[in-house]
C-alpha cells in the first residue's frame, strides 16, 4: 500500500493524543474500496482491496503511527471529556501536490478513551456513513470521505449481535470545536490554534490579528456549510461540539438523514428527544457551538477580557448575517436566481411555506421546477410571480438543474440497503446517489417512501 504518511499531529504536546496499540480481528475482509477517492489520493485501489489486515487495524501500515485523539465536547448541551473511543488516526497521508489527509479507522477497537464502550462498530452504521458522506461529496457539500469498509469477521453486541466493520475515513483533519474545548482545559489553546491555522487557514499566517481572523474564518465556513445542509434538506442529527470540524467539513454521520416531505420540524435521531438538532434548529445550534469555540479562543483575542468578549460577540453576531447571505444565495439558486435581492426572500419564503402546507417532497419539488414539470396547482399563483422574476435572469433553468439534485440518499432506501449482508442493493444505491443530477435513475430512487416504507427514526451505531 502506497500511503505517504507525514504525521504532524504527533508534534503537538502529547496531551493531545494517546499512542495506541492495534487490536487485531478474527477474519477481516475488505467489502468496499472507493476507487474514485483512491485515485484522488494517489492510492493504489487494487492494493487496498487486498489490505484487509491493515484496514481492519490488525496489522500496522508502514510509517503509520496510530493515535487516539483527545477531545472534549458539549453533548446535547452538556460538557464532557471525550476522545477517540472507537477510532484511530493512522496518520496523515500526503499527495504529491502537498495536500494532507487524515486517514482514520473507525470501529477499530478500544482505546484509552473508550470508557464503557467496546470500541467497535456494526457494519450497518459504517455503510451508512460511507454512502451518505459520498453522496454529500457528490452534492458539493464539504465532508469527510469514505475510503473503505472492512468486515471484521466478529460480531458486535448491541440490542442484538451484529456483524462488525471498520470504516476507513478520510478528512482534512479531525480537529473539532471539542478539540479546542479540550485544549482550553489544559491551557494549550494557543498551541492548537497555531497548528490549526497552519494546517487549515494558511491565508492567515501573515495576519496582524491571526486569532481574531481565525475565529471569523471558522465562523464563515460553518455558516456556509450549514446553509448548504438547509438547502439540500440534510439533518445531521448530532450537532454536538465534538462533531463540528474546524476545517468546515461535515463530520460524524450517525443518525443523520435527508428529509423527504418538507417539514422544518423534522428530527430523525432517536436520542434527540427535545428536537435540539431538528432541521430548523441547525443554524442556531451552529452558532451555539461556535460560541463554545469563541470562548476557548478568548485569551488569544485580546489581553483585556472585556475587549476579548466584545470581539467574540461581534464575530458571533456576524454569523447570523453570513448564514443568512449564504442561505439566501443557495435558496435563490434553487429557483434560478443568480444574484438574489431582498424581495427574493419573500418569494422563497412563500414557496417553502406552501411546500410545507402541502407536504411536498423537498427534493422532487425543486427538481420538477427545474425541469418545468408540474408540481401542484396550489403553486400556480406563486409560479406567476416567480416567472415574472425570472425574466431578469439569464439561463435560470441551467442553474436550477445544476443545484437541485434528482436523487438524494432517501432514508428508507439507505436503511434497507445498509442492513443486509448482501451488498448488491447497497452498491446500486451508492452508484445512484453519487450521480445525483441525473434524471435517468429508476423511479424508486427518485420518489419518496410509500407510507408503509417511511422511517421516522434513526439510531447511533
Ligand atoms: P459520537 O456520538 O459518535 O460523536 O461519539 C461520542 C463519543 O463516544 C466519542 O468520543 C466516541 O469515540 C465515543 N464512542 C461512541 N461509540 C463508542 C463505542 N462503541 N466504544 C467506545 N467509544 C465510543
Ligand atoms: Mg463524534
Ligand atoms: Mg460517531
Amino acid at each position: 500500500m502506497n500511503f505517504n504518511f507525514n504525521n504532524s499531529y504527533r508534534f503537538l504536546s502529547t496531551d493531545f493524543y494517546e499512542l495506541t496499540e492495534l487490536n487485531s480481528v478474527k477474519e477481516p475482509e475488505v467489502l468496499l474500496v472507493n476507487k474514485e477517492l483512491s485515485t484522488e489520493l494517489e492510492l493504489d485501489a487494487e492494493a487496498l482491496q487486498h489490505a484487509a489486515a491493515e484496514l481492519s487495524g490488525s496489522t500496522k501500515i508502514p510509517h503509520s503511527e496510530p493515535i487516539a485523539q483527545a477531545y472534549a465536547g458539549h453533548q446535547f448541551g452538556h460538557f464532557t471529556m471525550l476522545g477517540d473511543g472507537r477510532a484511530l488516526l493512522l496518520g496523515e497521508h500526503m499527495t504529491n501536490d502537498g495536500q494532507r489527509f487524515d486517514i482514520q479507522l473507525k470501529g477499530s477497537g478500544r482505546t484509552a478513551f473508550s470508557r464503557m464502550g467496546d470500541g467497535r462498530a456494526p457494519l450497518g452504521p459504517m455503510l451508512r456513513e460511507y454512502i451518505i458522506s459520498e453522496a454529500m461529496h457528490a452534492l458539493h457539500i464539504p465532508t469527510t470521505r469514505s475510503l473503505a469498509v472492512t468486515a471484521t469477521g466478529e460480531t458486535v453486541q448491541r440490542e442484538r449481535a451484529l456483524p462488525g466493520a471498520v470504516l476507513t475515513r478520510v478528512a482534512k483533519s479531525h480537529i473539532r470545536v471539542g478539540t479546542f474545548e479540550y485544549a482550553a482545559r489544559i491551557n494549550k489553546v494557543k498551541e492548537l490554534a497555531d497548528y490549526t491555522i497552519h494546517r487549515h487557514y494558511t491565508e492567515l499566517k501573515n495576519s496582524q490579528t491571526p486569532y481574531i481572523d481565525f475565529l471569523k474564518a471558522v465562523i464563515d465556513r460553518q455558516a456556509s456549510l450549514i446553509a448548504k445542509w438547509q438547502c439540500i434538506g440534510f439533518i445531521h442529527g448530532v450537532m454536538n461540539t465534538d462533531n463540528m470540524a474546524i476545517s468546515g467539513e461535515t463530520i460524524d454521520y450517525g443518525p443523520c438523514a435527508f428529509m423527504d416531505t418538507f417539514d422544518r420540524a423534522t428530527v430523525f435521531s432517536s436520542i434527540d428527544r427535545q428536537s435540539r438538532y431538528a432541521y430548523y434548529n441547525q443554524p442556531g445550534i451552529g452558532q451555539w457551538n461556535l460560541a463554545r469555540f469563541a470562548e476557548c479562543l478568548l485569551p488569544l483575542l485580546d489581553d483585556e477580557t472585556e475587549t476579548a468578549i466584545a470581539i467574540a460577540k461581534d464575530a458571533l453576531t456576524s454569523y447570523e448575517l453570513l448564514f443568512d447571505t449564504y442561505w439566501l444565495k443557495g435558496m435563490a439558486e434553487k429557483i434560478g436566481i443568480h444574484q438574489p435581492n431582498e424581495d427574493d426572500r419573500e418569494l422563497i419564503g412563500e414557496l417553502l411555506a406552501t411546500m410545507e402546507d402541502l407536504e411536498l417532497d423537498f427534493t422532487q419539488t425543486f427538481r420538477k421546477l427545474s425541469l418545468k414539470q408540474p408540481v401542484d396547482n396550489a403553486l400556480d399563483d406563486w409560479k406567476i410571480r416567480w416567472q415574472h422574476r425570472l425574466t431578469a435572469e439569464e439561463s435560470p433553468y441551467e442553474l436550477m438543474t445544476a443545484v437541485n439534485p434528482a436523487v438524494i440518499p432517501r432514508n428508507h432506501l439507505v436503511e434497507k440497503s445498509v442492513n443486509q449482508l448482501d451488498l448488491t442493493d447497497f452498491k446500486d444505491l451508492l452508484k445512484v446517489v453519487t450521480d445525483p443530477y441525473n434524471d435517468n435513475h429508476p423511479a424508486i430512487y427518485q420518489t419518496p417512501a410509500e407510507e408503509s416504507e417511511q422511517i421516522f427514526q434513526t439510531y447511533c451505531g
